[in-house]
């Protein structure tokens, strides 16, 4: 089968053959179970995680035992606001975050504001910037927690967390940050952003899905957290469950090519982005940026295509594969809540499509990538779109 270009790299990446290289042996002769330290199956499993371990802490100017491996980002993303939440519930009820979340946080926040807790929203700019003022108004002596993200995932806008940060701490309230879309691609030092927790996951940096971690700082500021999951007692109480040595393995691998390559990987991106945005412009002028133009992850490029249907574009884009927006909500009929967050209207908002470069994407793939997009718009352009319906029996 001819497979279509991949330009969705910000829903997940292809593992790097070098982080498969890694993992192997840990599937087959290195298979013990971590915790079975006496004997030396497991002891190689447990040192291949320690050594992981050390490697993504440091990677952030983090203590290894700060590092608690989960399932991925949403679970360590939950663990970290129910955790502190549940917590600190005597100290205060009340959480802030911004609209533009992924929903591994929004729908957190929602089920935490269901039992009791009281979440303010902060919205965005029309660049889906947060303004660090609008985070230090809304914190009332109730605020236990904000949750800001660093790079967004849908238009790749990346928020002032060290500025947030610095607010946080003066305030004495944890600080919380999603990380997914930037960890191994941009810089992040947890002191110098006065970061007490983040969150990572594997699948966004070339390495294998179904891996993620939570920092939580233990010391200056010590973050107590609710267990959310009983059992065993893994990963110093905080997330029960045998722990998954190759994928473990796998991630570190990937952080440390994906810092080796990171300034280098960010220019060439960068400038295969910039090349598909002009072929583009080029046909099609009209096209609108979502997002900031500056502060931006180099792989990510979001347009609005006014008068078309985003979905219907993609789906006639048979050569290359993206999407509207994140890969968790694409069952969705609604519009991007990202872009939506924007100001932008719902007709404009559903126009929107998300290409996400990577590692594997040459000139060549953009330019054929250029060629598909311009050619489907084109086909589109004039005629009338009929956005499917949802009804009791199901779509139409
Ligand atoms: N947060 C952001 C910004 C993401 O992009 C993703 C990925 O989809 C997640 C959270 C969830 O990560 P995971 O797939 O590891 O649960």
């Amino acid at each position: 089968m001819n497979m279509p270009i991949y330009l969705d790299n910000q829903a997940t990446t292809p593992l790097d053959p070098e982080v498969l290289k890694a993992m192997l042996p840990y599937f087959q002769e290195k298979f013990g179970n971590a915790a079975s330290v006496h004997h030396v199956y497991g002891r190689e499993g447990k040192e291949a995680i320690e050594k992981a371990r050390r490697f993504l802490a440091e990677s952030i100017q983090a203590r290894p035992r700060e590092i608690i491996f989960t399932s991925g980002a949403t679970e360590a993303i939950n663990l970290a606001l129910k955790g502190v939440a549940e917590k600190y519930r005597d100290r205060g009820r009340h959480i802030i975050t911004q609209v533009t979340e992924h929903k591994a946080v929004l729908d957190t926040c929602a089920y935490l504001a269901h039992r009791g807790w009281m979440v303010t929203s902060l919205p965005v700019d029309s660049q889906g910037l947060v303004n660090p003022q609008s985070v230090a108004e809304a914190i009332t002596r109730d605020t236990v927690l904000v949750a800001i993200m660093h790079a967004n995932n849908e238009i790749g806008t990346i928020q002032p967390v060290q500025e947030i940060g610095i607010i946080c701490r003066r305030e004495n309230i944890f600080f919380m940050v999603d990380a997914c879309q930037s960890f191994g691609k941009l810089d992040l030092n947890i002191k110098t952003m006065n970061i007490d927790l983040l969150a990572a996951t594997a699948h966004k940096l070339y390495g294998p899905k179904g891996i993620g971690l939570l920092f939580a700082s233990q010391k200056d500021p010590k973050v107590e957290l609710q267990m959310q999951m009983e059992g065993g007692g893994h990963e110093r109480g905080f997330r029960s469950g045998t722990l998954a040595v190759p994928l473990i393995v796998g991630f570190a691998r990937a952080a440390e090519l994906s810092l080796e390559t990171k300034d280098e990987e960010n220019q060439r991106l960068g400038e295969l982005r910039d090349r598909l945005l002009t072929g583009i412009q080029d046909v099609y002028p009209e096209v609108v940026l979502n997002g900031s133009h500056y502060k931006r992850l180099a792989h990510n490029l979001n347009l609005c295509f006014p008068g078309l249907d985003g979905e219907t574009m993609i789906m006639k884009m048979k050569r290359i594969a993206c999407s509207t927006g994140s890969a968790c909500s694409s069952a969705s009929l609604e519009p991007s809540h990202v872009v939506k967050a924007l100001g932008r209207d719902t007709e404009l908002a559903h126009s929107a499509i998300r290409f996400s470069l990577g590692r594997f994407n040459s000139a060549a793939e953009i330019d054929k990538a250029i060629a598909e997009i311009n050619r489907v718009a084109g086909d589109l352009k004039g005629k009338k779109i009929t956005r499917r319906r949802v009804h009791a029996g199901g779509i139409e």
